[in-house]
């Protein structure tokens, strides 16, 4: 039914959170269909074991659904976020009451409609369309919830952990901010390598929990990167979202814009360098121009902070152990990557990174099976493949006497 009504529900998406149409179409509709039909294959696949315990007694365990789910998203992705929810809480046989963000509800009521359309029994998947500190906040204290899954900013996912703590102790799985480290070595292949460093911080205008907003350039190369990204920013199609050539639509709501100007005004005043960008366009709606910062120190406010918009900090290295050292000096851990051509110092990298996720020679590759999630302030727990099952399951040990 997703796939039936593709057009219409990429529009909602579109309508409400001003992505290109083409990206909707081509990624979030056919993302989230193929998400649905992984989970599908997992619910008759999901299943306990059984223990060789000392003494004459037979045990296994029981993977029980957890029982009722609490799910709060976000509005950067809202039909792939509900399905990153939906799918493992369903193939787990839970239930769920989802918040979508209160910019970006309308994707998520319209595939609840095909849900009953489908046949759900009633009851299994709820909708309540609603803001943070009062229909996100009844969720998170509501005592007949089992578990909440969020995915947000790190300031409401402690607020999420914290109402756990003051009510039942439900179970929290929490996907949270980032400030990831993209790394780009001289011998890599540099114009891929500059390519995707674009793509991996400005896709969705920069709305990306694992955005690549850290861009380490070794100082070989950094002039080089620096000029194919600029010239790459000045060649985006900026305009309507729904014009199908659009490659940069508006930024969400007024609040995003400000603060993302914000961001901008604050890495000026601290001395780095826009090399392209940093102000409004002149058309109505909440467009921000690809903006590039170059001569950023680690301390600045735009190297520390998420700023969820079209913004790069370009940062200067010279060696590997500096730059490991650089790039997991950040209360985050979402995502990081590198890119060079020496096997070797790639997966020492790997291995260094303090993130959920590393990108060797890529960017942004996500599959239904790879586990995606955070460390440090990133957030609690992994979503997607089978590692995500484990949030939907309480484990239940059985134990027979046979002597
Ligand atoms: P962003 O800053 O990206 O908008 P938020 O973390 O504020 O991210 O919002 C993500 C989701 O969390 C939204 O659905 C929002 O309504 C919800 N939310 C915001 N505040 C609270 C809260 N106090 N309790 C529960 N949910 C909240």
């Amino acid at each position: 039914l997703i796939e039936a009504n593709a057009k219409e529900i990429a529009a909602l998406e579109t309508l409400d959170n001003g992505k290109p149409i083409r990206d909707a179409l081509t990624g979030d509709v056919p993302g989230t269909a193929s998400l649905y039909r992984y989970y599908a294959g997992w619910a008759d696949k999901i299943h306990g074991k059984t223990l060789p315990v000392a003494g004459p007694f037979h045990t296994y365990t029981r993977h029980e659904p957890v029982g009722v789910c609490g799910q709060i998203i976000p509005w950067n992705f809202p039909m792939l976020m509900q399905a990153y929810k939906w799918a493992p809480a369903l193939a787990c046989g839970c239930t769920s009451v989802l918040k979508p963000a209160e910019q970006t509800p309308l994707s998520a009521l319209r595939i609840a409609e095909l849900a009953m359309e489908a046949g759900f029994p009633d009851g299994v998947v709820n909708v309540v369309p609603g803001f943070g500190p009062t229909a996100g906040a009844a969720i998170a204290h509501h005592a007949d919830v089992d578990k909440v899954a969020f995915t947000g900013s790190t300031a409401v996912g402690k607020a999420i952990l914290k109402a756990s703590a003051e009510t039942n102790l439900k179970r929290v799985s929490l996907e949270l901010g980032g400030k990831s480290p993209n790394i780009i070595f001289a011998d890599a292949d540099v114009e891929t390598a500059a390519k995707f460093a674009y793509f991996a911080l400005f896709f969705n205008m920069g709305q990306c929990c694992c955005a690549g907003s850290r861009l380490f350039v070794e100082d070989k190369v950094y002039d080089q990167v620096l000029n194919l990204i600029t010239d790459r920013a000045k060649k985006q199609k900026i305009g309507d979202p729904f014009d199908h050539a659009t490659t940069h639509g508006p930024q969400v709501s007024q609040e995003q814009c400000n603060t993302v100007m914000r961001y901008i005004s604050a890495g000026q005043k601290e001395g780095a360098r826009c090399v392209t960008g940093g102000k409004r366009v002149d058309r109505a709606g909440y467009f921000i121009e690809p903006t590039v910062f170059d001569n950023v120190r680690d301390e600045m406010t735009i190297a520390k902070e998420e700023i969820f918009g079209p913004v790069l900090t370009v940062l200067r290295f010279k060696d590997v152990d500096e730059v490991i050292q650089r790039g997991n000096n950040t209360v985050y851990g979402l995502a990081a990557a590198v890119w060079t051509k020496d096997i070797g110092k790639a997966h020492r990298l790997a291995a260094g990174l303090k993130a959920g996720t590393v990108w060797i020679n890529c960017y942004n590759v996500f599959d239904n099976a790879a586990p995606f999630g955070g460390y440090k302030m990133s957030g609690i727990g992994r979503e997607l493949g089978e590692y995500a099952l484990s949030n939907y399951t309480e484990v239940k040990t059985v134990v027979t006497a046979i002597g």
